[in-house]
């Protein structure tokens, strides 16, 4: 039998750190490798794009640490190769960019291996222009110099020349430098350069974390040690440096440096983390909460097959959109069987959830609370006697809506869609985060994040600003909330529905698709 062909090792650059500065082939490349080996800089966020089974290996090193040696890199991916399994080599940065991608490039070359070099961001360039620094600019320079500083102390051999460096015009961007700072920009002084040489040092450059510290040739060394500056950092330096003040864009979003936790589930966290993260926030995810199935999964379900026959039906979160209309769609194959109920949701997300089913909301209140919901009822109609509402809801949730509905005569059916339970693992590693670290704001967006995070007693300094959207206002005080109780009358849970209920009960839908 023909020996097998070797799989192709894709020497793929994973971008400074920024997932949205990863190329459209890096990605493609992540997305179908059998094994991934990365470096200590890259965003392991972007390993989410791993496909479900693939390997994937941390082989980096920090200074002076080498979690696997360079040698042995290279034939871990001839191994995997000849063993027929695609890999993807991840650098940080541009793979040949002072990442030693040209060395593997060479094994792989040696040993036969088909191999495809993926350009990616370099650290060089986006770096600088995070920080707002254009690394060239017609009224400044005409040159642009790399150069690496070789902060690793453990490499024997220096190559810098100082002297051609300082006599070069232009800019000059230097990589893997903070440690050997004060030498390089004395140097560089003695080989001629200004002292007063503007620099920039730009740490976790294009990451929410990053931070920017501006000096001279003369004082950067002094100003870093003051600010215990460390690496990884690109440091610029050249006049571009003083084009900072007008163009630090990155820096002055308006929510640049703040610490967010979001304690919503896994599942619903990272659309608010991205539009935060869109405004420069640092925003991580600490979910406090997950969903479960309600207790009584069948009573649930038999309350979606009535649906039709409710006046109203109300919702009060997204997840309980998610929960009806995953069992209506079970039980109907056409939308028309939801019957000539009017819609009312709590707030705009959720109202967007039944949006997305293609069903009109009638009744968004414009203060997004339990309070705002029956104000709102109670604008749009005087009395709601006699009318049948279902409310679809979470186990355990707060009763203002059913109190208030009953006395305004409305018949009442509640929907037990969905439990929501502690969480109880650490999966994203945000919970270990805000230990460490805290938070400059915490957000709730329901009473149960407020409740849950309270029972992890994680510590919470007494100024953390806390965020919540309106229906977890009325448990951010530092407690739980008092269970309210239920004051008699026609307002029924989903298990003790009398008979109107049960004479509505009686059919499912009777068009001719159900
Ligand atoms: N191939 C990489 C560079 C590898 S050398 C590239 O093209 O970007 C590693 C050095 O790159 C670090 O010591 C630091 O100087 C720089 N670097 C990489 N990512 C960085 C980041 N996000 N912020 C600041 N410096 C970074």
């Amino acid at each position: 039998m023909p020996a097998r062909p070797p799989a192709t090792c894709y020497l793929v650059g994973a971008g400074p750190g920024d997932p949205g500065l990863v190329t459209l082939r890096a990605k493609a490349c992540i997305g179908k490798a059998d094994v991934i080996l990365y470096d200590h800089l890259v965003n392991p966020a972007i390993l989410g794009w791993a496909r479900e089974g693939a390997e994937v290996r941390y082989v980096g090193k920090t200074a002076g640490y080498h979690t696997l040696p360079q040698a042995e890199i290279g034939r871990t991916i001839v191994e995997h190769a000849r063993a027929g399994r695609t890999v993807v080599r991840l650098k940080g940065g541009d793979p040949f960019v002072f990442g030693r991608g040209g060395e593997e490039a060479q094994q792989l070359a040696a040993a036969g291996i088909p191999f495809e070099v993926v350009p990616g961001v370099s650290s060089a360039i986006a770096g600088p222009a995070y920080a707002g620094i254009p690394v060239t600019h017609r009224d400044c320079n005409t040159v642009l110099t790399i150069f690496t500083g070789h902060e690793d102390p453990t490499k024997e051999t220096n190559v810098l020349d100082l002297a051609k460096i300082a006599g070069a015009d232009g800019t000059k961007v230097m990589l893997m430098g903070v440690g050997r700072l004060r030498e390089i920009a004395d140097g560089l002084v003695a080989h001629g350069a200004a002292p007063s040489t503007p620099v920039a040092l730009v740490r976790r450059a294009t990451t929410p974390r990053q931070e920017t510290l501006v000096g001279t040739l003369a004082d950067i060394a002094d100003k870093a040690g003051e600010a215990g500056f460390e690496p990884p950092a690109v440091c610029v330096i050249g006049e571009v440096v003083a084009l900072r003040d007008s163009l630090a864009w990155f820096e002055r979003r308006p929510l640049a440096g703040k610490r967010i936790a979001i304690t919503r589930t896994r599942h619903q966290a990272g659309a608010l983390g991205d539009a935060l993260r869109a405004l420069g926030a640092d925003a991580f995810e600490m979910p406090v909460i997950r969903i479960e199935p309600p207790a009584d999964l069948r009573e649930f379900a038999e309350l979606v097959k009535d649906a039709h026959t409710y006046q109203w039906i109300l919702f009060t979160s997204p997840n309980g959109v998610d929960a009806f209309f995953g069992w209506f769609y079970k039980l109907y194959h056409d939308a028309r069987s939801i019957g000539g109920a009017r819609i009312a949701a709590i707030g705009p997300g959720t109202a967007q959830r039944v949006m997305d089913h293609h069903l009109a909301v009638d009744l968004v209140p414009q203060q997004h609370t339990s309070e705002g919901l029956v104000e709102a009822f109670r604008k749009q109609a005087e009395s709601l006697e006699n009318e049948m509402v279902l409310w679809v809801r979470a186990d355990g949730a707060r009763d203002v809506i059913a109190r208030e509905l009953d006395q305004m005569g409305a018949i009442l059916d509640e929907a037990i869609a969905y439990r929501t339970v502690p969480e109880t693992d650490d999966v994203c590693g945000g919970l270990q985060r805000f230990r460490d670290e805290g938070a400059d704001v915490i957000t709730f967006t329901s009473s149960s994040t407020v409740e849950c995070f309270l029972a992890l007693k994680l510590p919470l300094p007494d100024a953390t600003p806390v965020a919540s959207t309106g229906s977890a206002r009325g448990t951010t005080a530092a407690s739980c909330p008092p269970t309210v109780q239920r004051p008699p009358g026609r307002v029924r849970s989903a298990s003790g529905r009398g008979p109107a209920a049960a004479q509505r009960r009686s059919s499912a839908c009777q068009r001719p698709s159900c």
